[in-house]
């Protein structure tokens, strides 16, 4: 992603990320802002101009650094160097947090979470994993900051903990001779072709996807995949049928062997449904009123018995094609 224009909080420039950005971006438009939380003139504009906002890159620093416990894969979800995403899934639960400024915001006091991170994983009895990514996608915010390959290295220079993140992005190769030490957990989001092309709009493609899954166990990462979101799109059975198919042919023997899986149902809300008819007037309409409960303007989810239809059918098809990987959860 190359940013049209960047809004910043002049601290920033006190930070060698903050300079580093401010050289590699040099030909674009640089605005000041008084905080990366209130830009009036983005907050005003319509929901039409969404994807256009997503072309914008906003940089700051964190203040607030609060761990939120989690009983996933990870241990704690802990915000860090950015939160947002440039690209436009339809569905992106970063939209219920920042309604149509879900575009990328880039934190660069990174060497302050660095710290915190440390001093948590190193004082803790038990082994901790940190979940690093639950607010952007890393591997996108890589190519612009070089993070993951800043992070990496500083946090396994330390002997305790993991750490951990999702991706849809394939661009994996700087991370790939990192010293991971085995102690990074490098999670795959999968969906069919269809789905990406349609609904996670501006993201890899399934093909890239795999081959950066498989290179990433190769060279020694714990891998994981998650099948999130399953969407209940018409001929859903159908679409899915094919998509474990070509996973079972594409994946390598050693994802197959060592990685975990992770299912998560899509959730949609009426705040999603409105961005996306002003923005994305041709896309397809996630909201089913047969198949969802929920109405109003609050969240919507798929009917118990549908929900339990499809984590049948999955459960049966990763079975049949994947064998006995481990499936951690399903929600
Ligand atoms: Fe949101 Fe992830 Fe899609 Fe980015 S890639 S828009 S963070 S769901």
């Amino acid at each position: 992603m190359y940013p049209d224009k960047i809004y910043y909080e002049p601290d920033v420039l006190n930070y060698p990320l903050g300079q580093e950005l401010k050289d590699k971006y040099a030909a674009v438009p640089w605005i000041e802002i008084e905080s990366h939380n209130k830009i009036d003139e983005l907050r005003s504009n319509e929901n039409s101009q969404f994807a256009n906002m997503k072309r914008h890159l906003i940089i700051g620093t964190r203040k607030t650094h609060k761990y939120v416990p989690n009983q996933k894969v990870s241990d704690y979800l802990v915000p860090y160097t950015s939160s947002g995403c440039s690209a436009m899934c339809l569905y992106c639960y970063l939209v219920c947090n920042y309604n149509k400024c879900s575009y990328l915001r880039l934190f660069v006091n990174r060497e302050k979470m660095m710290e915190r991170l440390i001093k948590s994983a190193s004082s803790s009895e038990q082994e901790l994993t940190f979940e690093i990514g639950s607010n952007s996608d890393l591997v996108l915010e890589n190519t612009i900051t070089n993070n993951l390959e800043w992070t990496i290295p500083a946090f396994t220079a330390q002997p305790r903990g993991y750490l951990t993140f999702p991706t849809k992005f394939d661009m994996v190769d700087p991370l790939l001779d990192l010293p991971h030490k085995g102690r990074v957990i490098f999670r795959m989001s999968l969906n069919p072709q269809e789905i990406i092309s349609k609904i996670e709009i501006g993201t890899s493609s399934l093909k890239r996807r795999v081959q950066a899954l498989n290179k990433m166990c190769d060279a020694g990462y714990k891998v994981g995949i998650l099948f999130a979101p399953i969407i209940l799109v018409d001929d859903w059975k159908k679409i899915y049928t094919e998509f474990f198919t070509q996973l079972a042919d594409t994946l390598s023997d050693k994802v197959k062997k060592e990685a975990f899986i992770e299912i998560i149902f899509m959730t949609y809300s009426f705040v999603h449904r409105a961005i996306n008819a002003e923005a994305f007037p041709s896309s397809p309409d996630l909201y089913s009123k047969e198949n969802m409960t929920g109405r109003g303007r609050g969240k919507y989810c798929y009917q118990t018995s549908l929900r339990t239809e499809g984590e049948s059918f999955l459960r049966e098809q990763i079975a049949d094609t994947l064998g006995d990987m481990p499936i951690l959860y399903v929600v």
